[in-house]
């Protein structure tokens, strides 16, 4: 069996591993634990509403189905309710994604919810090795730690998140993110009365559990100065109930944004022994790429390095 070495277990690279078991020897690499980087602070809505082009919106379908097959203690099917542009009901219409009027004069759509993404994380990579190292360098057949020591690997999978661009830079690897961070606010809110996400263009808010919710504010960091007692008020122009949450937790999280939007997933040409995956809607996604990352993991040339 091929020795899989896997850098970076958020979920991206959690999903790998999970995919990757009985089919090749695994080893997960990260500073921190399982699924606490940018999957620590995340909203993980499960959505494919409104994505452009249509075979991202299909990959993004793709992943919500694989996530209903999948459904651990982690997956939330508790639909979404919007109101949605014309263009996007087309396109949903179109595309075959699940729509229906709710009670409340919005669209219900009932395949949506959200995921523990920490806990899907720790879920997929539970009885993989985890080394809790830095990785500072990459060689033909071997992966260095910042300890001095090496790790031997056929293949190297590069699921680092924001740190991926240092480890493409050690396989020789131009790969650019775009700075992105999102607020994500918490709120007290016991026996509230929301059964389903609400979602408009300016705020995002979701059940966490019976007594606390959480909010999502616009993409764009614009309103990370105004801070999360604004964002409270633009929630509760939406959802008047929410007059009566305090909040309990602020968190600023980094996205991982590929240049140009989308995810780039898979191989890199030239370089022999090395897969990659950098993703925004990550959770979303993660089964997907997971289950393709371990495919090309057990098919491509083995030991890590640039073709000479
Ligand atoms: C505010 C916010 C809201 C979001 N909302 C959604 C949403 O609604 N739906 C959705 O699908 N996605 C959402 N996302 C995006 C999603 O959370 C991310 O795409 C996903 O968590 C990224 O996972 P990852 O595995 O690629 O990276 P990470 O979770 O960051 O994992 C990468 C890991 O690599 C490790 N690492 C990095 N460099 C090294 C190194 N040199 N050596 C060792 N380890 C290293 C890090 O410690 C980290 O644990 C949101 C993100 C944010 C910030």
């Amino acid at each position: 069996m091929r020795r899989v070495v896997i850098i970076g277990a958020g979920v991206l690279g959690a999903a790998t591993a999970h995919h990757l078991a009985g089919r090749a020897e695994v080893v997960l690499i990260d500073e921190r634990g399982v699924g606490e980087g940018t999957t620590a602070c995340s909203f993980s809505r499960l959505s494919a509403w409104g994505k452009r082009p249509d075979w991202y919106f299909r990959l993004n379908h793709q992943g919500m189905r694989a996530h209903a097959e999948l459904a651990g203690a982690w997956y939330h099917p508790c639909g979404t309710l919007l109101t949605g542009s014309a263009a996007d009901r087309e396109q949903a219409a179109r595309l075959g994604y699940a729509v229906s009027w709710s009670d409340q004069d919005a669209l219900l759509l009932p395949e949506e919810g959200w995921v523990d993404a920490p806990l899907f994380a720790r879920s997929m990579a539970s009885g993989v090795p985890l080394l809790n190292h830095r990785v500072i360098g990459l060689r033909p057949g071997a992966v260095e730690l910042d300890d001095g020591t090496e790790v031997a690997a056929d293949v190297v999978v590069n699921t680092a998140g924001n740190g991926a661009p240092e480890i493409a830079a050690m396989a020789r690897h131009e790969l650019e993110l775009v700075a992105s961070q999102g607020m994500l606010v918490e709120l007290d809110f016991p026996a509230h009365p929301l059964r389903h996400i609400v979602h408009t263009d300016d705020i995002t808010v979701r059940p966490v559990d019976a007594d606390r919710l959480l909010l999502r504010g616009p993409h764009g960091d614009a309103h990370l100065a105004d801070g999360a007692p604004e964002l409270l008020r633009l929630a509760e122009k939406v959802v008047p109930a929410l007059a009566a949450a305090e909040i309990s937790d602020v968190r600023i999280g980094s996205r991982v944004v590929p240049r140009g939007g989308l995810p780039s997933i898979g191989a890199v040409p030239g370089i022999r022994g090395y897969l990659h995956a950098v993703a925004h809607s990550g959770v979303i996604l993660a089964p997907v790429i997971g289950a393709r990352l371990a495919a090309l993991a057990v098919e491509i040339p083995c030991e890590v390095g640039v073709h000479e």
